[in-house]
């Protein structure tokens, strides 16, 4: 062994005791004759001592450490006198005085900081990404990480769950985006496909009968990066038989709530987690994944608007589509070049413009506005009333169609909130949203697209909608969203076969093709298929909001870059010509 003690163990009960540390120099400090060097390792920083009245040649070598070598000291614990003990350091009341030092390996000037939080480019950080993991923030996260699946693992093992590995070499489980293509040599012309997630074969586990199943699995989807993606990433997953929905969001609020409290010093705003149907959270806050650490609820006023003079909202309203306001309460003293900088991000989500009304201060004077001269006084007051208008406020409509005064009202909402400061990342406002729709409308393909996935079973109830009118059926799915981030989505599946061709049907898929892509499920449903349902949550971001970090990239050891790159090892590559005729593959594509 290296060492007797890790870098963050010894107290003063050690005084006196002889003990070997091994690790890294993390800082070296030469006062004249003492020189001190802050010794790290992955469990913290003890301060060493070297002294040349102790020992001349370990003094000597000390001059020559710099920071990042890996070196070896034997000494002796020593309390620190009061007045120089460092309460910043675990270790702070003793320090080691050297007896011996080894230089075990010297290291090169690192590109950047390690023992300090500087900002450094995120390329230069994933380039020498080794590096940066030494830094006292990453290095936190990652082992906060490995604290959740740790805890995650318990906890269901302890429920009764078990872990189960499914292959990474598969068939294409379609879950909304593009598949990671693998070719195989044995085959020649055929691929296996990356699993977007275990869908399937976590059905069929059920299927064959486990219960309760549960894996931390890797996932992929070969999506365009926009936002905060991975084309590679972890999800807890997991499937239990004879539940319904009511069981499965149990399990993961409890679970949850317990790791939450356990591992972290987050305040959650909800227990129990709140619910809000799809149309409530639509209606109340734009999005499906709202934020609900703050008010600043959207509400439409088509009602008194729909007879005014003002064009842009009674032609709207006439048209079919929707007028939503927004208060952004305290911000009415806002400069037209604020006011402008927020229709810039309503456009940004397809909006035409913002309308907007500054409450005045004083009950006779008019308010400051874009657009309140079109309307009577009586419409104003009715406006200002429906939004809760107080003096100082300013209120923000969008008229447009639902969808759209959605998009970009439920974002405006977001920046508000950030500028008024209420998205502490010290709170986490969990919420289930249910009832969602179980299709989309494809128009350009005729066809119904799933809302979750081709699995979800419809509400009892709606399965005759299949027939009649498949877009008012409901599914029964269920997503949690924490703080604006959807970080789980599941659902009770179908388990029986005619259902579940009735969907494929829907989505297009004729009955060759449905055989042809998932004649495996089809089959099995016909064997003994227990009821069932399941959830994914989002590993990845689930670290990052329990780590306070703003992307998913800050909680994985070795991400892709935006462009997913891997700016490393440099990956993806082009490969010799050899190892493609192998794979019976040729590139002939002309450049684009
Ligand atoms: N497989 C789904 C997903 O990855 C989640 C689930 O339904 O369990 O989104």
């Amino acid at each position: 062994m290296y060492k007797s003690h890790t870098c963050g163990q010894l107290r003063v009960a050690d005084h006196g005791q002889q003990v070997t540390l091994a690790g890294w120099v993390n800082r070296r400090r030469d006062h004249g004759g003492l020189i001190f060097i802050d010794l790290r390792d992955r469990w913290g920083l003890t301060q060493v001592v070297f002294n040349p009245e102790i020992n001349a040649e370990t003094h000597a070598t000390a001059g020559a450490l710099r920071n990042e070598y890996i070196i070896q000291v034997r000494g002796t614990v020593n309390q620190r006198p009061a007045g120089l003990t460092n309460p910043n350091m675990e270790t702070g009341d003793i320090e080691v005085v050297a007896g011996e030092v080894k230089i075990i390996n010297a290291a090169k000037t690192p590109p950047f900081y390690i023992n300090e939080e500087t900002n450094v480019e995120e390329a230069l950080r994933l380039k020498y990404r080794y590096l940066d993991l030494r830094r006292p923030r990453m290095r936190n996260n990652i082992l906060l990480r490995h604290q959740v699946t740790h805890y995650i693992r318990n906890f269901l093992t302890d429920s009764g769950f078990v872990e189960i590995e499914t292959p990474i070499l598969f068939k294409s489980t379609p879950e909304g985006a593009r598949d990671y293509l693998v070719p195989s040599r044995l085959h020649p012309g055929e691929f296996y496909a990356l699993p977007q997630s275990p869908q399937q074969l976590k059905q069929l586990l059920m299927v064959a009968g486990f219960e309760r199943y549960f894996q931390i699995a890797r996932c992929f989807r070969d999506e365009d990066q926009r936002g905060d993606r991975q084309p590679e990433f972890t999800q807890l997953d997991l499937e239990m038989s004879f539940v319904d929905r009511e069981d499965v969001m149990k399990l993961i609020e409890t679970l949850f709530t317990s790791l939450t409290e356990t591992l972290t010093a987050k305040k959650l705003v909800f227990k129990p987690f709140k619910r809000l149907s799809y149309h409530e959270a639509m209606e109340r806050f734009g999005r499906d994944n709202p934020d609900l650490r703050f008010g600043l609820e959207l509400k439409t006023v088509n009602d008194i608007i729909a007879n005014s003079n003002f064009k842009v909202f009674s032609g709207t309203v006439a048209r079919g589509g929707v007028v939503k306001g927004l208060n952004a309460t305290g911000c009415g003293g806002y400069s037209r070049k604020q006011i402008d900088e927020l229709t810039g991000i309503v456009k940004l989500f397809g909006a035409k413009g913002l309308a907007w009304l500054a409450v005045s201060a004083q009950a006779d004077k008019p308010h400051r506005s874009s657009f309140a001269k079109f309307l009577s006084q009586a419409e104003t007051d009715a406006l200002v009333n429906a939004m809760q208008g107080k003096a100082g406020d300013l209120l923000l409509f969008v008229a447009d169609t639902f969808e759209t005064a959605n998009e970009s009202l439920g974002r405006l909402r977001l920046e508000i909130g950030n500028r008024l400061g209420l998205r502490d990342d010290n709170t986490l406002a969990l919420c289930w949203v249910i009832d969602f729709p179980l299709f989309t409308r494809n128009e350009e393909e005729n066809r119904w697209d799933p809302s979750h996935h081709l699995f979800t079973s419809p509400m009892d109830e709606d399965i005759p909608l299949l027939e009649t009118d498949p877009g008012r059926a409901k599914g029964k799915q269920y997503d949690l969203v924490c703080n604006g981030h959807e970080i789980s989505g599941g659902s009770i599946r179908i388990h029986q076969r005619a259902v579940q061709e009735k969907i494929f049907g829907l989505i297009g898929l004729n009955v060759e093709e449905a055989k042809e892509q998932f004649g495996h499920m089809l089959e099995a449903f016909e064997y003994g298929t227990p009821p069932h349902g399941g959830i994914a949550s989002g590993i990845d971001r689930l670290v990052m909001l329990l780590a306070g970090e703003p992307n998913i990239r800050e909680v994985i050891a070795f991400p892709k870059s935006q462009s997913a790159t891997d700016l490393m090892a440099n990956a993806p590559t082009p490969v010799a010509a050899a190892q493609l005729k192998e794979l019976h593959i040729q590139l002939d594509l002309e450049k684009e």
